[in-house]
């Protein structure tokens, strides 16, 4: 039942225990039977955690105290006041304390003034200025639970202060800053933080995440759940702060700590929250009808209330501000007194509240503010003023209107999830520097964009196996930059040797001038890798990417052969471009080509009709029958692994017989190398030990080692029959990249490199076979080759969901497949055995986790409980 969140342990403390520090609200000890409950959960992470719990007082019972204060005569005494309150979390921690006690756990109560919580001097609305924790590490030290009462503090003169309502949750956070504990839970008595409060909207869900700053709006603007200030104590001290149930299950909401909280989250609703207040009082100033000394004194006397909106206007003008009922209990006698005094220029308007919307960066989208302005137009809702936040935008409206506008709200903004910003909208204000990562990419960047959504966050190093983000995130590399990284991030060889290009004033365009880096690789490329193979090739350099290769391919195949028609396989993967587009098998993209994909035709792969049907008859029985209706291919293109398809192997027998029947026909023989080449099986090209000699092969991603765009084409010499310029472009010959391949080359020159990676893969396949015997409720399987190896599952949307839960742990991987059905591992090959085995040690957690997420998930469907998250997260 108690979920810890393990905090780090305290800053500066020698113990490697963690420091977790939990607040039990009112509610959750209401009673002495929940006091026990509460004291049981505190037990139950007492034995691995140093705990510190900070209490409420039980029930209503401060409520009960103010009333025996009204009933013994009016309240004359802030001071007396607080000494009152500030007993009932007295009571309530050395109640806890003993009930802790009883099932035979250490635990000691502390008042405020022991626990060193310093505050000013306001009573009644006191703010914490420091917490000297000095007695609570001693006592955390000695192994108690140390029970603290919330809501007060001391201030330097000793003086007992409270800290206003929902000020435990104050106490709490600061403890945990205090301790240099990174997070603080806080327990309630509601599932966590919903997008609006389910007593008005019904139809509300608690939310598993929200940013700092959103929270501290939406409690600044009416939300109970947390109090504001404590919010805002989190985000300056970095405290992360979960809200939950105290007997209720489920994760509740997690507030991440303030740097965390720019993590970019694709997908993610503008709105994350819609709230209420009903307690506004606005007074108006006629500064024209003020004389100065007036408009002092009425200045003076307004600034001891807290603002919720408005500002003050310079002389002669109108100002608005609005504050709290509470503050102003009786806005009736208020006006009454002020206005005699200041002849009319100050009125107060009583009975309004505003509704805010809170969400990243709302503040600047005029584009919600208008649909926002429209939705409440639409209900005839009376608008009194409008305010923009940072994170929100607020309305001011009569008070009866509140609930009515907040519905109506959450139903247009939260419920159909339809984005604001729509093609039509006004021009948004651009966020200069210092913006946040989800304006800068949500905003600035076409909506193409692709892999930054599975791994969202901002990445700044590379260094070998590893990536580093910009809040100081460490990953483990399984996906090695789609394959380019062969070599690891930053390889300080090739790395060297760039920098030495760079300050040699070597030439940097890629124009397919003769430079002599493109020398030194064409003569390292065929003395290292093609004469040792007892290959023959002439070399052209393509346009930058991977495509650029297929589509020279295959025009040249249709140039040579005067023939149209090219042979693809089921689940193919050539690139987008229009040419490699129609030898590729994805339905989904093709359907975006815009044009007719003419000139190709699919055949199955190898296994694709099951193990007994060997998939080559087909191709063999089109050739061969003048009737089949197929003219005569130009080239056929495969890959050896498909590895965008599902990391499907294809055997050396199938490869050998295609290569065959190819040459019989005369048909151009290309092998697609673009993914699985350059070491990747563990030999330089991936058909080197099905003992091919393709007509042509291309080859790009980690052709350069570092990541620098290349791509080449190998073509038999008696097909190279290209004219000058026939096929060219201005970024053919990036010397750069040059470069980084040519020092790349050097490790093959010799077997030890091969031996590396065939020993690792080894080791791979090993451990991922034991993952899946451990798993079978998965109903998976493992296939590849050399450091290609797929891991995929008879479980619909579980390979997914592993590489989303493998991200959250710090393992960057990708799945592949037509239904994302395979966990695709491409670690660079050259990391070493302790990252491999972590990588897939994590790859097993995510598995087990992805399990029981997906299960809980089933579970919440099949009982209509489904929420937002949850639907969008497994339901498309
Ligand atoms: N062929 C294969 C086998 C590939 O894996 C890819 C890229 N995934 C391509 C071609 C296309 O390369 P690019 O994305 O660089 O155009």
């Amino acid at each position: 039942m108690a979920h810890a969140v393990m905090a780090e342990n305290i800053s500066g403390a020698e113990d490697s225990l963690r420091v977790i520090v939990q607040k039990y609200g009112g509610s959750s000890v209401s009673t002495a039977a929940k006091m026990r409950a509460v004291a049981e959960m505190i037990k139950q992470v007492s034995p691995q955690n140093q705990v510190v719990v900070v209490v409420s007082a039980m029930g209503d019972s401060t409520d009960n105290l103010l009333e025996l204060a009204r009933q013994v005569g009016p309240a004359l005494s802030l001071r007396e006041l607080d000494m009152l309150l500030a007993t009932g979390e007295t009571v309530s921690a050395a109640l806890l304390s003993l009930a802790i006690q009883s099932l035979g756990v250490k635990a000691v109560s502390l008042s405020a003034s022991q626990s060193g919580i310093i505050t000013n001097e306001v009573y009644s609305n006191a703010r914490i200025l420091e917490v000297r924790p000095d007695r609570i590490k001693k006592e955390l030290a000695g192994g108690a639970v140390v029970v603290v009462p919330g809501f007060q503090g001391v201030t330097k003169q000793q003086e007992i202060t409270t800290l206003g309502r929902g000020g435990s949750d104050t106490s709490a956070v600061a403890i945990a800053a205090a301790l240099g504990a990174t997070s603080c839970e806080i327990y309630t008595d509601v599932k966590g933080v919903y997008t609006a409060d389910p007593r008005v909207v019904p139809e509300a869900i608690a939310l598993s995440e929200l940013g700092a700053g959103e929270m501290q709006e939406l409690a600044w603007h009416g939300a109970q759940v947390v109090k504001a200030e404590a919010v805002e104590f989190a985000r300056t001290n970095g405290v992360a702060v979960v809200v939950r149930s105290a007997f209720a299950d489920g994760q509740g909401t997690f507030i991440p700590a303030e740097p965390a909280q720019s993590v970019y989250r694709p997908h993610r609703p503008e709105v994350a929250a819609v709230t209420g207040r009903k307690d506004l009082v606005r007074i108006r100033l006629d500064g024209s009808a003020l004389t100065s000394p007036q408009r002092d004194e009425i200045f003076a006397a307004l600034s001891k209330y807290d603002l919720i909106f408005g500002g003050l206007n310079g002389a002669g003008e109108t100002s608005e501000l609005f504050i709290s009922n509470l503050e102003i209990p009786d806005p009736d006698a208020f006006a009454a007194e002020l206005a005699p005094r200041f002849n009319g220029a100050v009125k107060l308007t009583g009975e309004l509240g505003a509704v805010s919307l809170v969400g990243f960066g709302l503040g600047s989208r005029p584009a919600a503010l208008l649909e926002a302005l429209r939705v409440l137009e639409e209900e005839k809702v009376l608008l009194i003023k409008s305010f923009t936040g940072r994170e929100s935008l607020t309305f001011v409206i009569p008070r009866p209107l509140v609930d009515a506008s907040v519905k109506r709200l959450h139903r247009v903004f939260v419920e159909s999830h339809e984005p604001v910003l729509q093609l039509n909208s006004p021009p948004f204000i651009r966020k200069t520097k210092g913006s946040n990562i989800v304006d800068t990419f949500e905003l600035l960047e076409s909506e193409v964009r692709y892999y930054c959504r599975d791994f969202p966050t901002v990445f700044t190093k590379g260094i070998g196996s590893r990536l580093f983000d910009e809040h100081g995130g460490e990953y483990l590399d399984f996906f090695s930059g789609a394959g380019t990284l062969n070599y690891g991030h930053n390889n300080p060889r090739l790395k060297r040797r760039l920098i030495e290009y760079l300050e040699n004033d070597s030439i940097t365009h890629s124009l397919d001038m003769a430079t002599a880096v493109k020398r030194e690789f064409l003569e390292r490329f065929d003395s290292l890798i093609l004469t040792p193979r007892r290959l023959q090739y002439k070399i052209q350099f393509c346009g930058p990417t991977g495509t650029n290769a297929v589509e020279a391919a295959l025009k040249l195949a249709r140039k040579a052969t005067r023939r149209q028609n090219v042979i693809f396989f089921m689940n193919a993967y050539h690139g987008l471009s229009l040419g490699s587009l129609a030898v590729t098998g994805n339905a989904s993209k093709r359907a975006v080509a815009g044009v007719p994909l003419h000139y190709t035709m699919p055949m199955p792969y190898d296994g694709d009709l099951g193990p007994n049907v060997n998939t080559l008859d087909y191709f063999e029985a089109f050739l061969q029958n003048p009737g089949s209706g197929m003219e005569l291919p130009a080239a056929v293109i495969v890959e050896t692994i498909q590895a965008e398809g599902g990391v499907k192997v294809a055997s050396y027998e199938w490869l050998r017989r295609l290569e065959d029947l190819a040459r019989r026909h005369g048909i151009v023989f290309i092998v697609d190398d673009i993914q699985v080449g350059c070491g990747r099986t563990g030999t330089f090209f991936s058909f080197e030990d099905a003992g091919l000699r393709p007509d042509m092969v291309c080859l790009s991603k980690a052709i350069s080692g570092f990541g620098l765009p290349m791509a080449l084409l190998l073509i038999r010499p008696e097909l190279d029959v290209w004219q000058p310029g026939e096929h060219t472009g201005t970024f053919r010959g990036n010397n750069l990249a040059f470069a980084t391949a040519s020092e790349a080359l050097a490790y093959w020159e010799d077997e030890a490199f091969a031996d590396s990676i065939l020993k690792k893969s080894e080791l791979v396949a090993r451990l991922l076979k034991e993952t899946v015997d451990r798993h079978t409720e998965a109903r998976g399987w493992v296939r590849g080759r050399g450091l290609i190896q797929g891991l995929g599952f008879d479980v619909k949307g579980l390979a997914q969901e592993t590489a989303r839960v493998a991200f959250e742990r710090g393992l960057i991987i990708e799945t592949s497949g037509a239904r994302s059905e395979v966990v695709k591992l491409l670690p660079p090959l050259t990391i070493d055995e302790e990252d491999l085995r972590d990588g897939i040690a994590r790859l097993n957690d995510s598995l087990t986790t992805a399990l029981g997420r997906m299960e809980l998930s089933r579970a919440a469907v099949s009982d209509g409980r489904a929420c937002h998250s949850e639907a969008s997260r497994f339901g498309e």
